[in-house]
């Protein structure tokens, strides 16, 4: 009796979804099947049929202790006792307070003021603002475009978009009316190539003639995230970092992705020893428990931006700071660094080159690249995603890949049997029938 009764609220629920729920980039026309989730605990996710599956995504770079961690739930439960929300305008508390406290600690030298905010877009449009405000105060409001580089990946809203890759980025349908910045090339040493200097010309060549118009610098450091899953040389950081200095031209790190230790280093900035002006955290922050994120900005940049007309940061959301978000982000970030978590993304780091070696021979398959604990397969062409999907879900793992990129992230407290699961079956997968 109950068994009819959940079969037939699944299939209802499925058909619900279908054709009325959008989901991240797909029509609602014409959909792609999608797995209903029951619960997750640890890396398996269990289908509502029963199945589970280990997760390879960690929800998009956000779940890094796993999923249904008991101090997380706790933390999540006490808060929701004491203060679930409360406006950010003219109060605070606690949470917000001791999150703040870590974040101006753990991250790079010199980030002291903190601005909570919504997602990591949302993060990236308020350094951006920051950027431009920072210049204005200054007395040179046409110091308002921005810089980056090509395969970056910052977001989905307008000013976010605009900082995408022109060409992979997904926006040419609103390329009339996203602000126009300017492209460096793409750093094309790998992380561990021996550096060439003629990699970073591209950005001082367009620094040099443009600094004048130019407010800030934006990327990704070190690993380029959704605009290509690209692992790139720490000099280029370094230099770019020198360069933004010797232009007067502000410096944003978005290590929405990359923060919280993923890279193997806490921040991927530490890999280059820098610090920039503002910094951009988001999807781990929470341990991908709430959407939260933070602009972490110097005290030049926050006196600079606090110093003229208007004299105030121009920009509030309602759910600023959020108790509950904030509450979950120090239970997870006291999680991360009362753990060994350098070992551990070492050791996965360590598995993932020795799992995924095989696809090497695959003649699909363009480059296998690994970095801390990201592990990526780029083919030769795009993937077939819905036959793809399913063939990854009956090797029971969850792995979505992207055009002709194959990747996974997983949680830090995947076993190595498991790890070893997911990258067999990754390498399975890409070698079978499923990419004609
Ligand atoms: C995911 C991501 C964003 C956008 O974050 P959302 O929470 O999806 O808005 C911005 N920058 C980088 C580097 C990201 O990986």
């Amino acid at each position: 009796m109950t068994e009819t009764l959940a079969v037939r609220s699944t299939a209802d629920l499925l058909d619900f979804d279908r054709r009325h729920l959008w989901h991240p980039y797909t029509s609602i026309d014409q959909p792609l099947s999608v797995y209903p989730v029951a619960s997750a605990k640890g890396v398996r996710l269990r289908l509502m049929d029963g199945r589970e599956l280990i997760d390879g995504m960690a929800s998009w770079w956000s779940v890094i202790h796993g999923y249904s961690h008991p101090r997380l739930n706790e933390a999540i439960r006490d808060q929701a006792e004491q203060l679930a929300h409360v406006m950010f305008g003219g109060l605070t508390h606690e949470p917000a307070v001791e999150l703040g406290r870590r974040l101006v600690q753990l991250t790079p030298a010199g980030l002291d003021r903190v601005f909570f905010c919504d997602s990591g877009s949302v993060a990236v449009e308020v350094a951006m603002k920051m950027a431009i405000q920072y210049w204005h105060a200054l007395g040179k409001p046409w110091k308002n475009r921005f810089l980056t580089i090509r395969s970056g990946y910052h977001g989905d809203t307008f000013h976010a978009m605009s900082v995408c890759d022109p060409v992979a980025g997904m926006h040419s349908l609103y390329g009339g009316i996203l602000p126009r910045q300017f492209f460096a090339d793409r750093p094309e040493c790998h992380f561990d190539d021996e550096w060439d200097p003629g990699d970073i010309a591209s950005l001082a060549g367009l620094l040099e003639e443009n600094h004048g118009q130019i407010c800030a610098v934006i990327l990704e450091p070190i690993v380029q995230g959704a605009g290509g899953m690209r692992f790139y040389h720490p000099e280029y950081l370094r230099q770019a970092r020198r360069l933004c200095d010797e232009y007067r031209v502000l410096l944003i790190a978005d290590e929405i992705a990359t923060g919280f230790g993923r890279s193997g280093r806490l921040f991927a900035c530490e890999h280059a020893g820098i610090s920039p002006d503002i910094l951009c955290l988001g999807k781990a922050l929470t341990g991908g428990y709430m959407t939260l994120a933070a602009v972490l900005a110097t005290a030049a940049v926050g006196h600079g931006i606090s110093g003229a007309d208007p004299g105030v940061f121009m920009h509030g959301p309602t759910f600023m700071a959020n108790p509950l978000a904030c509450r979950v982000a120090i239970a997870s970030i006291d999680l991360l660094v009362e753990s060994d978590w350098q070992a551990r993304v070492k050791r996965i780091e360590g598995l993932l080159r020795e799992g995924l070696a095989p696809c090497r021979e695959c003649g699909q398959v363009a480059e296998v690249r690994v970095l801390g604990a990201i592990g990526v397969v780029e083919l030769r062409e795009p993937v077939r995603l819905a036959a793809v999907q399913q063939a990854f879900v009956e090797h029971g793992v969850w792995v979505r890949p992207f055009g002709r990129l194959v990747y996974v992230m997983p949680p830090y407290c995947i076993t190595d049997e498991d790890l070893q699961t997911l990258t067999s079956a990754i390498c399975a997968v890409v070698h079978s029938e499923v990419w004609r």
